[in-house]
């Protein structure tokens, strides 16, 4: 093994328990956001009582006794006032955290800088198009791509390096996910995901407008992926399964079906297969019973299996080992805790 794979390997088995499970506490702050995304799952208006540190901090602390990682998502979660000691209570703490963040915000310099001292480690930001017309239909706010791209660009003029760019692979995107790879190798961007949209929420209010076959996406993804990885961009997916995708790009898709989440909104404790909290978490098909690759394939949303079937999966009759090193070496993804639990 090169040394570069054993650090990829060290780093990835820096987050799992000593089972091999991917895990990490989750908390959202608020669940609404400035941004009204065609696909997302939360509702773009405050919904109830807004809580505050003193409400937030304990719970944290509890979760320092398991968990070394912690994600602060939302909705948005720059919306809410005790982001700032939020992140710094974590960073004494001695957590890893990493803000899920469209940045819009951060197009304020003075506001990015904040947010690169606080020492945060790594920003995960949802960014669905290379152009503002796309993105801004996806989104359904003017203005939101420029903010976002000024944002990143902000963090970035303050050293700060560990982005990743998340896209939800939909209708109004998929064939041009090659273009947004490129366009994200040209801004210096570390990590980038593709996954599928989750049918929950607003996507299922919106399904005839965004909702895709994977298979039907593949082929722009695969072109995606390669496109990355030849810019030395680290790329991959928690959410294709191995037959809708070509053995090579198998080093690619990442299996979470067993990460560990717990969240402050249900407190679900359990492994990914088994975690439901706003209609997420990915899972094998019934199908897959008879699957060569069941064991290492990551599958796909369980939702999507109730809106399109099992059609589009076959289950494989063989799998050489060399398919299996591949797909789960991890060859590429060293920013392992930039990937979302779902
Ligand atoms: S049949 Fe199921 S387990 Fe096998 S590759 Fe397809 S999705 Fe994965």
């Amino acid at each position: 093994m090169s040394a570069a794979n054993i650090c990829r390997t060290q780093s990835r088995l820096s987050h799992t328990f000593s089972d091999g499970r991917m895990c990490r506490l989750f908390h959202f702050p608020i669940l609404y956001c400035n941004n009204e995304c065609l696909h997302c799952l939360v509702p773009a208006k405050p919904q109830g009582k807004v809580i505050g540190l003193s409400e937030v901090t304990p719970l944290i602390k509890k979760g320092r006794k398991r968990f070394s990682q912690v994600s602060i998502g939302g909705g948005e979660p720059t919306l809410w006032a005790s982001l700032l000691p939020l992140i710094r209570y974590c960073k004494n703490l001695h957590f890893n955290v990493q803000l899920h963040s469209n940045c819009r915000k951060m197009s304020d310099e003075a506001f990015a800088l904040r947010i690169v001292k606080t020492g945060i480690d790594g920003i995960t930001v949802p960014l669905h198009a290379h152009t503002s017309t796309i993105h801004d239909a996806i989104t359904r706010r003017k203005g939101s791509f420029l903010e976002t791209i000024r944002g990143i660009r902000n963090l970035q003029k303050c050293g700060f390096e560990n982005i990743h760019v998340m896209v939800v692979v939909q209708k109004l995107n998929y064939r041009i996910l090659p273009v947004i790879a490129e366009f994200l190798c040209r801004k210096g961007i570390q990590t980038v995901s593709f996954d599928a949209t989750v049918f929950t929420g607003a996507a299922v209010k919106n399904f005839n407008l965004i909702a895709v076959r994977i298979s039907k996406a593949a082929a722009y993804l695969q072109r995606a992926l390669s496109i990355l990885s030849h810019g030395n961009v680290e790329a991959y997916s928690t959410s294709f399964p191995f037959c809708v995708i070509n053995r090579p790009y198998w080093r690619f898709l990442v299996n979470t079906r067993n990460s560990f989440v717990i969240t402050n909104l249900s407190q679900s404790v359990g492994n990914n297969s088994g975690y439901r909290c706003q209609g997420c978490g990915t899972s094998l098909a019934k199908v897959c019973a008879s699957c060569k690759a069941r064991l290492f394939c990551p599958g796909t949303w369980y939702t999507y299996y109730d809106f399109f079937g099992e059609k589009e999966f076959k289950p494989l009759k063989t799998v050489a080992m060399a398919d299996i090193v591949r797909a789960v070496s991890g060859a590429g993804i060293k920013n392992i805790f930039g990937i979302p639990p779902f």
